[in-house]
C-alpha cells in the first residue's frame, strides 16, 4: 500500500471545514485592514533562500527540499531550484521583478503551503500551510513607519480574537539594524570565545560564522550559556531605540498586551528591528502559532531598491490545532436531503435538486433504488434539517412532502414554494 509521505498528511472532512473556516475569517480581516493577495511560485531559485534566509540558519543548511532541474536538451546546464521553505523571500523576489514599487505602499497577504525537512513530531510537518502578510514599499511611502509595525501586530490580535483563540501572548523585540547587528556580533563573539567548547557542534559553528545564531539553539543543556550572552537590547543605537518604543507605544495605546523578550532573534537572517512571535497555551512554548518581524535590507540583498518591509507568517496547521470550535460544528449540513421512492424518480429527483441548489439551498440526493427507511436514516445521519420525498403521487402533483427530521412533522409543499421554505429555516 502506497502511503502519505512521512512528515506529511491528508486533510480530510470534517477537518477541512476548520480550515476553510480559519480562512475565510483571515480573508474577511484582511480585507478591513487594506490587504491583497499574492500568489507566488511553490518552488524558487535555490539561491534566492540561500541569500535572504541565510546560507547558516537551520532552514537553509538543513531543512530546504532542493531538486537539480536538469533542462530538456542535453546540453542545458541543471539550474538549483527548492521548495519554498517560506514565502517572505518569494514575496520581495515579485516585488523586485514586478517593480512594485510603482504603486507606494504594497500590502499583500498569502495563504499556502511550506516545505522543510525537519523531524516530523505534533505541529511539526514537512508540508505545512502558512497564512502571512508584507507590509513593504519605498521608504517615502512610510514603508519604514513604526505605524506599519503598530498594524501588522494590531491585525494578529484582531484576527485571533475573531478566532476566539483567547490567551495568546506577543513576545516582542528589537533585533537592531546594520550599525547595531556590527557592534552587537563582535560582543557576541567576544563573549562565545571562552565558552564556545562547551556547547554543541551547531553552537560552536555559529559563535564564528553566524553568532546571533546562537540564540536559535533548542540543546537544553547549552541554555545556562546562552543566558549568560550580551542581549541586542544593549546595542540598539538611538534610531532603532525610538523606533522600538514607538511601536510599544502605539500597542499600549490600542491595548495589545504584550511582554518584551530579548533573547527573541527568530532562525532568519533577514530581520532588522522589530521581531516578534505570538505563542499560545495549548501548544507549548516551543511551538509559537505565527512569528514575524521587519526586513529593512532584505529587498537590496537580492538586489532591488531599498524598500523597507515587515511582515509574519502565522503556521495554519498550528493555529487550527488552537481553535476551540470542533470540526464536526463547523463543518456545513445539508439543508435538505432529497428521497426519490419508486421506478423512475431519480429523473423527476434530479430535476429538483437541481432548481433548489440554484437557490443556493443544500441538497444531497439519494437513489431511487432506496426504500424510505433506509433514505430517512441516511439523511438523518447526514444531519439534514429535512428530507423531502419525490414519489409517484408527488410528482403528478407538483406538492412535495416535507419531513422536519427533528420534530417528525411532515408537511404537503407544492414545488414553487419549496426553496422559499428550505431558504428560511
Ligand atoms: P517561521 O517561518 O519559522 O518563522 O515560522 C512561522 C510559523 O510557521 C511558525 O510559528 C509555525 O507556526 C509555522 N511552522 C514553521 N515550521 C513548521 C512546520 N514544520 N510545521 C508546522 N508549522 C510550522
Amino acid at each position: 500500500m502506497i502511503k502519505a509521505v512521512r512528515g506529511t498528511r491528508d486533510l480530510l472532512p470534517p477537518d477541512t471545514a476548520l480550515w476553510n473556516l480559519v480562512e475565510d475569517t483571515v480573508r474577511d480581516v484582511f480585507r478591513a485592514y487594506n490587504f491583497h493577495e499574492i500568489r507566488t511560485p511553490v518552488f524558487e531559485e535555490t539561491q534566492l533562500f540561500a541569500r535572504s534566509v541565510g546560507e547558516e540558519t537551520d532552514i537553509v543548511s538543513k531543512e530546504m527540499f532542493t531538486f537539480e532541474d536538469r533542462g530538456r536538451a542535453q546540453s542545458d546546464k541543471g539550474q538549483s531550484l527548492t521548495l519554498r521553505p517560506e514565502n517572505t523571500a518569494g514575496v520581495v523576489r515579485a516585488y523586485i521583478e514586478h517593480k512594485l514599487w510603482d504603486r507606494g505602499l504594497s500590502k499583500l497577504f498569502y495563504i499556502g503551503p511550506q516545505f522543510r525537512r525537519e523531524r516530523p513530531q505534533k505541529g511539526r510537518y514537512r508540508q505545512f500551510y502558512q497564512i502571512g502578510a508584507e507590509i513593504i514599499g519605498p521608504p517615502t511611502a512610510g514603508s519604514e513607519s513604526p505605524a506599519r509595525d503598530a498594524e501588522i501586530l494590531t491585525l494578529l490580535a484582531t484576527l485571533l480574537d475573531r478566532l476566539d483563540i483567547k490567551d495568546w501572548t506577543l513576545e516582542l523585540n528589537s533585533v537592531g539594524c546594520v550599525n547595531d547587528r556590527a557592534t552587537y556580533n563582535e560582543a557576541l563573539r567576544k563573549a562565545l570565545e571562552p565558552v564556545a567548547a562547551k556547547m554543541c557542534a551547531d553552537c560552536q559553528r555559529r559563535a564564528v560564522t553566524n553568532p546571533l545564531r546562537v540564540f536559535d539553539c533548542k540543546v537544553p543543556e547549552d541554555q545556562p550559556i546562552i543566558e549568560t550572552l550580551p542581549r541586542i537590547s544593549q546595542y540598539l543605537d538611538e534610531p532603532c531605540r525610538k523606533h522600538f518604543e514607538a511601536v510599544q507605544a502605539i500597542l499600549t495605546a490600542t491595548g495589545i498586551a504584550f511582554t518584551l523578550n530579548d533573547r527573541l532573534v527568530r532562525g532568519l537572517d533577514y530581520y532588522t528591528r522589530t521581531a516578534f512571535e505570538f505563542t499560545h497555551g495549548a501548544l507549548g512554548a516551543q511551538n509559537a502559532i505565527l512569528g514575524g518581524g521587519r526586513y529593512d535590507g532584505l529587498s537590496e540583498s537580492l538586489g532591488g531598491p531599498p524598500a523597507p518591509g515587515i511582515g509574519f507568517a502565522i503556521g495554519e496547521d498550528r493555529l487550527v490545532m488552537s481553535l476551540t470550535q470542533s470540526a464536526e460544528s463547523a463543518q456545513r449540513k445539508p439543508d435538505v436531503y432529497i428521497a426519490p421512492l419508486g421506478a423512475d424518480m431519480n429523473i423527476h429527483a434530479a430535476r429538483l435538486a437541481r432548481e433548489l441548489r440554484e437557490h443556493d439551498v443544500a441538497v444531497e440526493l439519494g437513489d431511487e433504488s432506496f426504500r424510505m427507511k433506509k433514505s430517512l436514516e441516511t439523511a438523518s445521519k447526514l444531519g439534514a434539517r429535512y428530507a423531502l420525498i419525490v414519489g409517484g403521487d408527488e410528482v403528478a402533483s407538483d406538492v412535495f412532502a416535507l419531513k422536519d427530521l427533528q420534530t417528525g412533522e411532515q408537511r404537503p409543499i407544492p414545488r414553487a414554494e419549496l426553496a422559499t421554505t428550505l431558504q428560511s429555516r
